[in-house]
């Protein structure tokens, strides 16, 4: 079973690799240009900046103190893809690890002296996973043992104790191990790395013990707070632990912080993480697009945890947020041609950025850079694109439950179907069965889709005769004994929609924005385009689509400002809007942006007075 994620318990089981093939599509042409580029992309950019030469012993140690695990996110990557540069690249890594087991480029020597802020047990999570993508796509080889030696020296090093590490992800790798191997020590190392966390397990630090989840028991915790990829990659490692070991109340735990948190600290876009200072949440209801740090790796572990609770517990609303995230954030951090990134993820940009094609030192969104001195987004990006088919459709004792739509095939025992659409630009999405059988088939009806229907169409009858009903949002079921030819229409409502923000929301009161179908829309200014400075809308005024190839965009009438610009920007009465001339405004999806040059930006619009 290829997976990324195979919990032994829940109420879903994940569909993966073998499972579920992709097709040309909004995804499949992403799937493919990962494998083509972007995964050839990472390799260049890590023996460039020194960072495979790192492991052949290459002149003075070069990258920060987490490097390695930017190698092992690659192969993980290339695990998934089935790549063939993997054997040597592994070969390359294993010749590295001691005799007992421990492995890192950095800190052989002076081992364990920094849990805060050294990542030994947070490059030994990604080399795991690296390793537990391999054992499932291919089977044991060099890498595979590499990881596993890696994780028993772990376990003898660390079982007994009150030590973790400052950066969490070994937790879920651990487990994951645990679950491919059926070695029993991997998942109560994990169980206890989580148990220590807290209590506190590590020495305080300036941005304080929130940052890295050491403040409160994680049993306790109300909400995810501190740095965000911390944060969403220990509650992944939480969830695993709490499904392995029938922990209930642990389960719980995640579900209310989680809850919480996308009531509350969530952007538009599904991105997670509002101050830069410290790439961590803000506080309930700071949610500033202009200061939206929403990193690219942050809305990957979101991805990841979402997609945990979602085969826990069946519930749509995980695959909702997952659907939101993949289409607006992770679809956002990888540039059309596979080869730059966005490391942050704002909501408005004010000044363009200027060019660059090396190096970016900053993680600031104004521009995709093919790479930064802390490169873990591209690889992240990578390796999710390489394992995406797994996270699309599930199955469980009631069927196949298809979750997110791209072209493609998706088997489960005897039933074989075909997923025909043009989503997310065009809101049919067809089922055809392949090969039938008994059972149900449940598409999910997303949380924006008021009006959707569902039609079943029978392989024999003409399209006159189907059967079409209206469909809540949620799952829609239809439990039959299938036969080859027989059909799903699925009629998603794609009107362009204006959405409002919730009051609490300081940054965003007296703006809306726009969305269609799952993507959220932006208005970009490259060039000498009218800029956004001072532009101003009225929801509810109508919302006209134009394709551009197979893209949608949208136009709407528009105001433009002419506040006089004055010497102090207060007064003691309210300012006006001073509208302008009307203009049409075009808005194009979030995703797009800043794939012409460099823009200005803003996803949240003023409302004209
Ligand atoms: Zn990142």
């Amino acid at each position: 079973m290829a997976n990324p994620v195979l919990p032994s318990s829940g109420v879903l089981s994940p569909l993966g690799l073998d499972a579920v093939r992709i097709s040309p599509g909004f995804w499949g042409d992403r799937v493919a240009l990962n494998r083509e580029v972007t995964i050839a992309h990472c390799r260049e950019w890590e023996e460039r900046e020194g960072w495979i030469g790192n492991f052949r012993g290459e002149g003075p140690r070069r990258g920060r103190e987490f490097s390695d695990s930017e190698i092992y996110k690659l192969l993980e990557a290339m695990a998934w893809a089935d790549h063939p540069d993997l054997p040597e690249l592994a070969e390359t890594v294993a010749r590295v690890q001691e005799g007992d087991g421990y492995i890192n480029t950095r800190w052989s020597g002076s081992r364990y002296t920094d849990l805060e802020w050294g990542h030994e047990l947070y490059c030994y999570g990604h080399l795991i996973q690296a390793g537990v993508a391999r054992l499932r796509m291919h089977g044991e080889d060099r890498l595979t043992r590499v990881a596993t030696r890696a994780a028993d020296h772990v376990c003898r090093r660390f079982m007994e104790g009150t030590e973790t590490c400052g950066h969490p992800v070994i937790e879920m790798a651990l487990v994951e191990l645990y679950r491919v191997t059926g070695v029993e020590r991997y998942l109560e190392m994990a169980r206890r790395f989580v148990e220590r966390r807290g209590l506190p397990a590590l020495a305080d630090i300036p941005f304080g013990r929130g940052y890295f989840q050491d403040d409160v028991p994680v049993r306790q915790a109300q909400v995810f707070r501190g740095h965000v990829v911390r944060a969403l990659y220990l509650a992944s490692g939480v969830v695993d632990v709490a499904v392995e070991t029938g922990d209930e109340e642990l389960l719980k735990a995640v579900e209310a912080q989680w809850e919480r948190t996308v009531a509350r600290r969530t952007h538009l876009t599904g991105g997670m993480g509002s101050r830069h200072q410290d790439e961590s949440f803000g506080e309930d209801y700071e949610l500033p697009p202009d200061r939206a740090y929403n990193e690219t790796c942050a809305s990957i572990a979101s991805i990841m945890l979402a997609h945990r609770l979602l085969l826990a517990t069946g519930d749509v609303r995980y695959a909702d947020l997952t659907e939101r995230t993949l289409y607006n954030m992770l679809a956002t951090g990888v540039a059309l041609d596979g080869r730059s990134f966005f490391y942050a993820n704002p909501l408005q940009v004010r000044v363009p950025a200027v060019p660059h094609d090396g190096v970016n030192h900053a993680a600031e969104g104004g521009l995709r850079s093919p790479w930064f001195d802390v490169s873990c987004c591209p690889n992240n990006v990578a390796r999710t694109l390489a394992s995406l088919p797994a996270y699309l459709a599930t199955s469980g004792a009631d069927g196949v439950r298809i979750h997110q739509y791209t072209p493609g095939e998706i088997s489960h025992g005897d039933l074989r179907l075909r997923v025909e659409t043009g989503y997310p630009w065009d809101g049919t999405v067809t089922v055809r069965v392949l090969e039938g059988g008994a059972g149900r088939i449940s598409l999910r009806v997303p949380a924006w889709a008021s009006s959707a229907t569902l039609a079943y169409q029978e392989a024999a009858a003409s399209p006159d005769t189907r059967e079409t009903r209206a469909v809540a949002p949620g799952y829609a079921d239809v439990e039959r004994e299938w036969r080859a030819g027989d059909a799903l229409v699925l009629e998603l409502p794609m009107e362009p929609r204006w959405t409002y923000p919730d009051r609490r929301i300081d940054a965003l009161r007296g703006c809306v924005t726009v969305e269609r179908g799952p993507l959220v829309y932006c208005a970009e200014s490259v060039g000498d385009e009218p800029p956004l400075a001072e532009v101003a809308v009225r929801p509810g005024a109508p919302l006209s689509e134009h394709a551009r190839g197979e893209v949608v965009e949208l136009e709407t009438e528009a105001v433009l400002g002419a506040s006089p610009a004055g010497p102090w920007p207060y007064r003691d009465r309210p300012h006006g809007w001073n509208g302008g001339p009307a203009a049409t405004l075009r808005l194009i999806p979030y995703h797009r942006w800043g794939n012409r040059g460099p823009a200005t930006m803003r996803v949240w619009l003023p409302v004209a007075d």
